[in-house]
């Protein structure tokens, strides 16, 4: 029986260790250690003033095949995201130094309407087809990671995809070649990302196109899990009785090469608390940067490179805001979601209503800032009126996705694989998994390559 550890249990440690129960069955134990008392990493969720909401990662997207998957396997059911407060009447609007240049309903025919008028239909459409090529394009990793031997690197998995030039440019830099106009590429495009990955156009055009598709851009549905996103990596877990060990941090893997044995190398993991066990083969399904653990190979240090991650302060406010602030009059409606450009004048990279507080009668908002904490002052500024404030900082939010980064490879070294290795390119939930499955494929294969020598 195999034996095989996973280092963190968030989408892409569940990613893998899904692939790996499926490959192996009961011929392998499979350990998750986990660092929190929990599971679901930068997926969490908590009830604030009687609303229970997600703080990390909220939109699952209709065609997240693997997300699908889990989800038939644990029974979990999808919930509709706490966005829409008035339903039909909920409106999104695009912040600037000009005011709100679009402000619509929140159906994608309004939305259209909306940015078609303000950004003229070249440039909004030129960005529409791209986004929906590309995800074609990348919904086309479901067959590869069946029927294609695993990935070695993030790199060959893109370019298989055909997808690999539009990683290696800036969204910037994309939108200028294709001759899209600065309303579309600045004061909408880039208002969104800042929403979803507090980053701007200086991040790839693969991940800013792909992520505008997971928007919504493309078509499909964005669901949240009923219950919390967390659990449905949890219900996995347990289900296939995998040997979660939480609160167990691993400080260190050591690979040693092993004589006389079928496998060349033992890995040897090493817990805070003084635990120390031998498996097979690792799986490292945590951002090297923000994991804290050294790897040695043979007893000298193994170095890991580290991608810089931004931090990202989440601040839950239930109150209502102050027109005042963003240059509205007083009493007139304010919309539910404020994408943000850069020219806006806001210390925050987005800010939009995230649930319903029945206990305070009141919307309740999160504000997204990058490296920025908000202060008493500002959160007055921006509120006519505060019942209560939650903040969650993430230590690490996404790293940082400009186009001139070195990937990480999948296989760090022969018995050492690294689930991580997409979000350098783009990040989510789903993808998070699709990436830790690639990286138990080639765990897979080392551990039955070897075994059959
Ligand atoms: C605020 C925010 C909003 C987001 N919104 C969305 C969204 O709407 N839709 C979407 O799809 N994605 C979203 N994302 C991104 C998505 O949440 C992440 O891409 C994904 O959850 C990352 O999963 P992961 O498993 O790669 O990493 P993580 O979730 O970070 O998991 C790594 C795990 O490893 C554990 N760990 C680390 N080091 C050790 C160690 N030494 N020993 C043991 N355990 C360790 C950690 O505790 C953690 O649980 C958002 C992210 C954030 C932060």
């Amino acid at each position: 029986m195999y034996k095989i550890a996973i280092i963190g249990g968030g989408a892409a440690g569940a990613g893998a260790a899904w692939r790996l129960h499926q490959s192996f069955g009961q011929d392998a134990q499979i350990t998750v250690f986990e660092r929190a008392e929990h599971v679901g990493g930068r997926t969490w969720d908590l009830t604030l003033d009687g609303c229970h909401m997600e703080v990390g990662g909220v939109l699952l997207h209709s065609t997240g095949q693997i997300t699908k998957a889990l989800m038939e396997f644990t029974g979990s059911q999808e919930a509709v995201p706490s966005l829409s407060i008035d339903g039909k009447d909920e409106t999104y609007a695009f912040w600037t130094d000009r005011g709100f240049p679009v402000l619509t309903k929140v159906s994608l025919a309004s939305m259209a309407f909306g940015i078609l008028k303000y950004v003229g239909a070249p440039s909004a459409l030129k960005v529409t087809r791209r986004a929906i090529k590309m995800a074609a394009q990348y919904e086309g990793v479901y067959t590869n990671l069946r029927d294609h031997a695993p990935f070695t690197t993030p790199d060959e998995l893109f370019d298989a995809l055909g997808l690999l030039a539009p990683t290696k440019i800036s969204a910037a830099e994309y939108f200028k070649q294709l001759k899209v106009n600065d309303r579309m590429a600045r004061d909408v495009v880039e208002a969104i990302t800042h929403n979803m990955y507090n980053q701007g156009l200086e991040m790839n055009a693969l991940a800013c196109l792909v992520g505008l598709a997971g928007a919504g851009l493309a078509g499909g549905h964005l669901f949240v899990i009923e219950g919390g996103n967390w659990t449905l990596f949890d219900k996995m877990l347990r289900k296939a009785k995998i040997d979660l060990r939480v609160n167990t941090k691993v400080v260190q893997v050591s690979l040693e090469r092993s004589a006389g044995t079928a496998l060349p190398y033992t890995c040897q993991l090493q817990a805070e608390g003084g635990l120390s066990e031998q498996f097979d083969a690792v799986v490292l399904a945590a951002p090297p940067a923000l994991a804290d653990l050294t790897v040695t190979v043979d007893g000298r240090p193994f170095p890991l490179r580290t991608h810089p991650y931004q931090e990202v302060q989440t601040t839950l406010v239930v109150g209502e805001l102050n027109p005042a602030y963003f240059g509205r009059r007083p009493g007139q409606r304010m919309p539910s979601t404020v994408f943000t450009a850069a020219s806006a004048p806001a210390p925050f990279k987005s800010i939009g209503t995230t649930g319903w507080s029945p206990e305070f009668n009141s919307r309740i908002y999160k504000i997204f800032s990058a490296d920025h904490v908000m202060t008493e002052a500002e959160l007055h500024a921006i509120f006519a009126t505060i019942h209560d404030v939650h903040t969650h900082p993430w230590r690490g939010a996404y790293p940082v996705l400009t186009p001139a980064l070195e990937h990480l490879p999948f296989e760090l070294h022969p018995g050492l694989y690294f689930a991580n290795a997409l979000e350098t390119i783009a990040g989510s939930i789903e993808v998070e998994a699709v990436s830790g499955t690639n990286a138990a494929n080639l765990c897979a294969h080392y551990l039955q390559a070897h075994s059959a020598a």
